[in-house]
């Protein structure tokens, strides 16, 4: 996919960065998790919309069952002994028993189901011929039974891309979303129910060859269609894309929480550089041929007196305590830097945080951070190490935690000569990925034993064929010719999360559908330009931006500067704004009074030029007036008057 050449880093070059690892062939493969815009969710009759304060909390102790984690996986057990409390926030309009997990779920949300079938359709899929509801297995408490509700859809099928490509689909799920995860610290994790159970369509789409941009030409045709279906949520957060990349045919690597698509090149760029990176630090490791012992000492007392900050920040906690770990041949290694940003030593720091620990110090970065050249020298000594050849990692921290940090580093320092490792990674919002958990097994999957299959037979599916989306490209001719917009603006505006208000706007005022459209598009990334949020705007007060124009409360000028207004000022309402701007509605005798006023200034002027005094005479009226008034309207005034006064 890309081609790019090992960086040497200049301070700990490897001396033989392999020039065949390079120009990796690239497979992505795309997973679209979208929310479906039901009436319901999808085992109770609780409404989908509307996250409301809490008005009910309730705590539950994580406790997954050992048997089910499989084989040792030091996180599955960190999980299953750090024994969390997990806090849940309910509001009865969007959560009832059933997310509580005190009442069975009750049959699938027939209008989600139907939505899934029009979706799987859409994509020339297999709808397989009995659906069952299984169960995942989930330790981290984001579902309040241990697992989460998911059905098999179709299988097969694919996705048209534009200039006759197709891309496969491997499978469409319809599935229940995860509580909302409030806030996480050492003692409790806190989730909001309102999202559980919400309906969600999972699309994975065959792994493709090719450029990032490529990749996100798909996630964009993918997402078209979806929408174009007009039965999913539109709008942040509403959908998520996970990917798995692999180079050069070696492990899949699984990203997760892709939530902005301009994230989504970055994010493949990053990470097809990481894996090329622990490719190169793979075969020099080989090279070596490095043991697979791991010496571990406690270096506590070493660094007791130790300047360093970082050091003195660890043991100052209760049962604190720093372990050194030497690794047999790593000399060079942890601080090489093959790419830009990629270093072994980073991804190790990344593992040591899951266990809730600040990072690590190893010995190519040393003596640094206040650890003396002594310090270090006295740990070189502890771990008998002699020769150049080792290095060692130092983790401290709370006693318990950090014996967890040091079995999990020493798998890892045990695959590192694989290369790239299978796990599951986060994508950070700057485009880059780190490490969240190791890769899970086998699908972990039980049958749902309270939910019955359902029977999907020919006559269901050609009852819901008129229902499947007509082609994206025909949808935008649609929008095209119903309010006479331009291409590009059909396209803006079915591409933002403001279709929906667009459409309403048009059909409840008789504002100019081109203007609401250029407004919520152009203007609105505009305002992100300079740093604003527009997504704070909500449509609610938007469209009432639009209503008060279409009264002739305020003027068409208005509506960037009150948007504006709303976002510098934090304010919600509308009217707040307007009065701040002092856009304050003109009353009919004060618009007259200001006219009058203008034409009494400029008798002069009115005089010397008659009618054609009009155009100055409007561009004095409308700056004394601020955009408060629209133009027509004082143009159609002034006109009447200026014909009174020469007459
Ligand atoms: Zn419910």
């Amino acid at each position: 996919m890309t081609t790019k050449s090992p960086k040497a880093s200049s301070k700990y070059s490897l001396p033989n960065l392999d020039p065949n690892i390079s120009g990796a062939n690239a497979m992505v493969g795309l997973e679209i998790h979208q929310q479906l815009a039901s009436q319901n969710k999808l085992f109770c009759n609780c409404s989908n919309k509307g996250a409301d304060q809490s008005t009910l909390i309730f705590i539950r102790k994580l406790r997954p069952v050992h048997s089910e984690l499989g084989g040792y996986d030091p996180a599955a057990i960190f999980e299953a002994t750090k024994t969390k409390s997990i806090r849940y926030h309910s509001h009865p309009s969007t959560s009832c028993l059933v997310e509580a997990d005190e009442e069975p779920p009750h049959s699938v949300d027939k209008e989600s189901l139907e939505t899934a079938l029009i979706l799987a359709l859409a994509l020339h899929s297999n709808v397989v011929d009995e659906i069952h509801v299984m169960r995942k297995i989930v330790i981290d408490g984001s579902n309040t039974t241990g697992f989460q509700r998911t059905m098999l859809i179709s299988t097969g099928g694919y996705l048209e891309i534009k200039g006759n490509q197709k891309v496969g689909v491997q499978s469409i799920c319809l599935e229940e979303d995860a509580a909302r995860l409030l806030s996480d610290d050492n003692i409790a994790r806190d989730y909001s129910l309102d999202r559980l159970g919400i309906p969600l369509v999972e699309v994975a789409l065959e792994p493709i060859s090719g450029t990032p941009q490529e990749v996100l030409q798909v996630a964009v045709t993918l997402g078209r269609l979806l929408r174009a279906s007009k039965r999913v949520e539109r709008g942040i957060g509403t959908i998520r894309q996970d990917i798995n990349v692999s180079v050069n045919g070696g492990s899949v690597v699984e990203i997760k929480g892709i939530q902005q698509l301009d994230q989504l090149i970055k994010v493949i760029e990053f990470e097809t550089t990481r894996q090329l990176g622990m490719i190169q630090i793979a075969a020099e490791l080989t090279k070596r041929r490095t043991a697979s012992e791991f010496t571990v000492k406690d270096a506590t007392d070493i660094l007791r007196r130790s300047s360093s900050k970082g050091v003195a920040r660890i043991l100052e906690t209760e049962n604190a305590q720093i372990m050194a770990i030497r690794a047999e041949g790593f000399d060079g290694i942890l601080g090489c830097e093959p790419y830009e940003g990629v270093r072994l030593g980073r991804q190790l720091a990344e593992i040591v945080r899951f266990y809730g620990l600040g990072g690590i110090f190893h010995s190519d970065e040393l003596p640094n951070y206040g650890i003396t050249e002594s310090e270090v020298t006295a740990v070189k000594e502890r771990l008998n190490i002699g020769s150049g050849r080792d290095a060692f990692i130092l983790i401290g921290g709370d006693r318990d935690r950090v014996q967890f940090a040091v079995d999990a580093i020493i798998q890892r320092l045990n695959k590192v000569t694989q290369g790239v490792v299978p796990e599951t990674r986060a994508a950070t919002l700057d485009g880059k990925t780190i490490f969240i958990r190791p890769r899970p097994g086998s699908s972990r999957m039980y049958p749902e034993t309270d939910v019955l299959p359902i029977k999907i037979d020919d006559l269901i599916l050609d009852s819901l064929r008129g229902s499947v989306p007509k082609s994206f490209d025909s949808y935008i001719e649609d929008i095209m010719q119903k309010y006479h917009l331009n291409r590009k603006l059909a396209l803006e505006i079915f591409d933002s999360d403001r279709l929906k208000l667009f459409e309403d706007t048009v059909k409840s005022t008789k504002v100019q559908p081109t203007f609401i459209a250029s407004k919520l598009t152009e203007d609105l990334t505009s305002l992100r330009r300079k740093g604003l949020n527009p997504d704070r705007l909500s449509d609610k007060s938007i469209k009432m931006a639009f209503q008060l124009l279409d009264g002739g409360d305020i003027a068409k000028e208005s509506i960037p500067l009150i948007l504006e207004t709303m976002l510098t000022k934090d304010i919600n309402e509308v009217k707040e704004a307007i009065q701040i701007l002092g856009l304050k509605q003109v009353s009919e005798s004060e618009l007259n009074e200001i006219i009058d006023k203008v034409i009494a200034d400029n008798m002069v002027l009115i005089r010397q030029k008659g009618r054609d005094s009009l155009g100055t005479l409007m561009g004095r009226s409308m700056s004394l007036l601020r955009g408060r008034v629209d133009g027509k309207k004082v143009n159609s005034i002034l006109e009447n008057k200026l014909k009174q006064s020469l007459s």
